[in-house]
């Protein structure tokens, strides 16, 4: 789901063009970075569903705490607090959105891994609605991400104005440039979530 998640900050980007696209990134990618620093503890884990195919989803994720929603929840405000700083109370309510945006993308795609308590206190129902079971479902759900989030990041950067020297053409092919690099990364994101790489 990593090139959803991107495709989403891609959009974003051109709603909230003040924000750096790399803040934006890192925010929908952020409860998976602190999943990760917390995987080589042991406290969150990761067990492979059928090891025959490990493509799309082929794992049960057990993180307990980042991928709680109380959990997300609660990372999604401290970020967007310490991202109101340097990006204002907007740019904090942004980012913070963006984070648990994240939460909302898994909870579609994941199988039922996600709690709703911190360390699944209470033992609740885990939460997902598998839509990884389905890959061909999932991927047609990312591109549109991903598409919908190109389109969006370039509509914005050709209404850009163009600065007094450039040459009107040449900023043209510059937008264009950058907005294509930027969709086919996403899309050989895309490509990787999809053979489970
Ligand atoms: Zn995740």
């Amino acid at each position: 789901m990593i090139a959803g998640h991107f495709g989403l900050a891609a959009g974003v980007k051109a709603k909230a063009p003040r924000l750096p696209l790399w803040a934006l990134m890192l925010a929908t990618f952020w409860l998976d970075v602190i999943f990760i620093i917390l995987f080589p503890f042991g406290i969150e884990s990761l067990t492979q569903v059928d090891p025959a195919h490990p493509a799309y989803g082929g794992a049960l994720i057990h993180a307990y705490y980042t991928h709680s929603l109380v959990g997300a929840l609660l990372i999604a405000a401290v970020t967007g607090w310490l991202a109101s700083y340097p990006w204002g109370q907007d740019g904090g309510l942004v980012i913070g959105a963006v984070v648990f945006s994240h939460w909302i993308l898994d909870l579609i795609v994941h199988r039922p891994d996600l709690p709703i308590l911190p360390g699944n206190a209470g033992n609740l129902p885990l939460l997902g609605f598998g839509l990884w079971e389905f890959p061909v479902a999932s991927a047609i759900v990312e591109l549109a991400l991903v598409l919908t989030g190109a389109y969006l990041y370039y509509q914005r950067a050709a209404a850009l104005p163009v600065p007094p020297k450039a040459n009107p053409s040449d900023q043209r092919r510059r937008v264009l440039t950058t907005s294509l690099v930027t969709t086919v990364l996403l899309l050989l994101l895309l490509l990787s979530d999809v053979l489970g790489l």
